[in-house]
């Protein structure tokens, strides 16, 4: 167990370090904005949605390791789906992070790294933060997201 623990801290780390699609997609269609007060953490969420499908998606912000990891984790995992499949993702998300349900290694993939969050209260909202303001933009919400 402590050496899949040692692998889940090593891709953090290495989201933290590197984050994949920290960037503007070139056809922005829908954007939200998280903030997490907390931790202090800020997310932007960029989309590029066409035919119902999210062909690009980047991020922007500032934030603790937890959160840069997990939105980069994020836009990996919903680059590609439709609309209802990021949603469902977002619903898979949450339930691993708070522990409502045991994780289908299936449907999470590489975000099941996140399951260890589920001990640290403070730190879901770090986890979640993403996801949160993702959803936000897939419904066109223009409210900014906030943690609490
Ligand atoms: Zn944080």
């Amino acid at each position: 167990m402590s050496e899949l623990r040692e692998l889940y801290q090593t891709v953090i780390l290495d989201h933290n370090k590197k984050p994949r699609n920290f960037r503007v997609p070139e056809h922005v269609t829908s954007e939200g904005d998280g903030v997490n007060p907390l931790c202090g953490d800020k997310v932007t969420v960029l989309l590029s949605v066409e035919d119902d499908v999210v062909r690009d998606v980047g991020f922007q912000g500032s934030g603790c390791a937890i959160s840069t990891a997990s939105a980069s984790l994020m836009t990996e995992a919903v680059k590609g789906r439709s609309r209802e499949q990021a949603l469902e993702l977002f619903d898979r998300f949450h339930e691993l992070v708070t522990g409502e349900k045991e994780p289908d290694p299936a449907a999470l993939g590489k975000l099941a790294v996140f399951a260890g969050v589920r001990d640290y209260p403070m730190r879901v909202k770090c986890a979640t933060l993403a996801w949160h303001t993702l959803r936000a933009a897939l419904r066109g919400e223009h409210e900014p997201v906030k943690t609490e």
